[in-house]
């Protein structure tokens, strides 16, 4: 199974992916996640990534799609992958149906979690209280709001590019977790 969760900062892409890893034994590709450990590793993507991801932008395409092509074919992702907040805007999104398919694999699934957004503040500010080790640098009102009109004016414009595929399912992403999870499992039983 190949699938990607999409959805604004806060949405539960990363819980819900967390989920599908216990249950079906996928990988979660969480873009930000790598991008976390590098900058914690000080390497040179790191370092180029930090200020970055701070204030809340996009770090450069050849970047993530470059971590991605090598994470795809690693031996965790026999079972299959979720890619949490990849892509992140078209030219992303066309460059992994590239590579996809230069590998002969396919996405299975799209699936969007749609939220409240004026919720979303309050589930960042819970997200920031409750982190082991402190807050993310970017989970703040201002670098939220940046992040906020980046997936905007970058990612939303995904549902319609998935949607026209015909891959693109929706989920509601303000029921409680474990509802979320039911409606995302339901979807998987179907593709
Ligand atoms: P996330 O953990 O998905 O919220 O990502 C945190 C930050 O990492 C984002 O605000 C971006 O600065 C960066 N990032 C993560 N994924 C991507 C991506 N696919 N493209 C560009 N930047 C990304």
């Amino acid at each position: 199974m190949k699938l990607i969760l999409l959805g604004p900062p806060g949405a539960g892409k990363g819980t819900q992916a967390q989920k599908l890893v216990s249950d079906y034994g996928y990988a979660q590709l969480s873009t930000g996640d790598m991008l976390r450990a590098a900058v914690a590793a000080g390497s040179e993507v790191g370092k180029q990534a930090k200020d970055i991801m701070d204030r809340g932008d996009l770090v450069p395409d050849e970047v993530v799609v470059g971590i991605i092509s090598d994470r795809v074919e690693a031996p965790d992702c026999a079972k299959g992958f979720i890619l949490d907040g990849f892509p992140r805007n078209t030219a992303q999104a066309e460059a992994l149906d590239k590579m996809l398919d230069e590998k002969g694999m396919k996405l299975d699934t799209v699936i969007s979690l749609e939220v409240v957004e004026k919720d979303l503040f309050d589930r960042i500010e819970q997200r920031a209280k409750e982190t082991v080790g402190g807050p993310r640098a970017d989970d703040n009102v201002k670098a939220l709001k940046k992040r906020l009109e980046v997936y905007h004016e970058q990612t939303a414009p995904l549902i319609k590019y998935y949607g026209d595929q015909g891959v693109l399912k929706t989920v509601d992403g303000m029921a409680q977790i474990d509802a979320v999870s039911a409606q995302i499992s339901d979807i998987l039983a179907e593709v």
